[in-house]
């Protein structure tokens, strides 16, 4: 029985100790948050993400230790390190995603595209923290330099401010590497947002051009072997007439990734799994697939019969305390084909009364 701990007991690590259960991998998170929703599938260790005593109790009971959100005290995942266990991915690489200015430095030093930044960038502008931002929060558009200036009183002075750009859409990829190097990616998926939360994501992206996949691939690949990366990393993206430009990335699985667990051969959570415990990667091949987050509301009984009633359909629950903004859940939908799945998108979305 290999043993993966988790710092930090979400969905995200619920959806990857289930992916576990049938390797014989199981998993212990650290969570301080009440009735988290890995609970249910995993071992809890109940106290703050960087408590030394809780992450000491995570290296004695764990082989690897990897994370299921970026916001985790670097210190304590280098306290585990230390105490020899492998942490994957990387503290360097978890903490370059913590901060956005280092995170658009490694872009930059990789030769990968971004928004441009920096104190020159003029308005139309957006304006966001370095630290601690997630679903648009911490982030303010400034259409002029009134705006500007006000946008660095309210948000302070550690902060970046991007250039804003006028995208097509946003597209991420979610790839993993393993211990040996070894690469996958899975198609590039489009993204739709709604009050800076995803509530769609269509994989793979429709109309891609025929280029954008290598390109993403390449991108992914350059910074997940700047860092000796293994895992699952997700780069979001933002798709312009120039071409690709990066906007954030993530040292885990991801909500644009939900659909691998039905859409694809091998999901992003076993992926995930697999390359922490330095197995080979599994086959990223997918059918067309649409996920739809299921946020502030469940579907009542009779909502969640008629989605699941629905040819392609499944239903995920989080066993989450409903609340406004709060991802519960998702649904996601595979097709035949992209017109199918398209169709059955729209199915669903009217199931749902979205
Ligand atoms: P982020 O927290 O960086 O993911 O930003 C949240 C959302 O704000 C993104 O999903 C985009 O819709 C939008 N956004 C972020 N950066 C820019 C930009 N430089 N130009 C235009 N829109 C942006």
């Amino acid at each position: 029985m290999t043993t993966v701990g988790i710092v930090g007991g979400g969905q995200l690590a619920r959806m990857l100790a289930l992916a576990g259960h049938p390797l014989g991998i199981s998993c212990v998170v650290v969570e301080p948050g009440l009735h988290p929703p890995a609970a249910a599938v995993a071992d809890v260790i109940a106290a703050p993400y960087g408590d030394p005593g809780a992450l000491d109790e995570l290296t004695h009971q764990a082989d690897v230790v990897t994370v299921e959100l970026e916001g985790v005290p670097v210190d304590g995942l280098r306290r585990v390190e230390r105490r020899g266990v492998p942490v994957r991915p990387a503290p360097d690489a978890v903490a370059a995603t913590q901060d956005r200015l280092a995170e658009k430095q490694c872009f930059a030093g990789l030769g990968v595209s971004t928004a441009p930044w920096g104190s020159a960038v003029t308005p139309p502008a957006i304006v966001k923290t370095r630290h601690g931002g997630y679903d648009g929060r911490g982030q303010m558009v400034a259409r002029s330099d009134e705006e500007l200036a006000a946008a660095h009183r309210h948000l302070g002075d550690d902060v970046v401010c991007e250039a804003f750009v006028t995208f097509e859409r946003e597209l991420s990829i979610v790839a993993a590497r393993g211990v040996d190097g070894s690469f996958a990616a899975y198609p590039l998926v489009e993204n739709r947002h709604d009050d800076g939360i995803l509530r769609v994501t269509l994989a793979p992206a429709p109309r891609l051009q025929a280029s954008r996949q290598a390109e993403a691939e390449d991108l992914a690949r350059r910074v997940m072997e700047s860092f000796g990366y293994v895992g699952v990393l997700t780069v979001e993206l933002f798709e312009t007439a120039g071409g690709l430009l990066a906007n954030e990335m993530a040292p885990r699985v991801h909500n644009s990734g939900h659909w691998t667990i039905e859409g694809a051969i091998t999901s992003q959570f076993e992926q995930h799994l697999r390359a922490v415990t330095g197995m080979p990667l599994g086959s990223v091949e997918s059918r067309p697939s649409a996920m739809v987050n299921l946020i502030g509301t469940e579907p009542d009984r009779e909502r969640r019969h008629r989605l699941l009633a629905l040819d392609g359909v499944h239903l995920h629950l989080y066993g989450k305390t409903p609340r406004p903004g709060r991802k519960l859940g998702h649904v996601t939908v595979v097709g035949h084909d992209e017109p199918d799945r398209d169709a059955r998108l729209a199915t669903v979305l009217q199931a749902l009364g979205v």
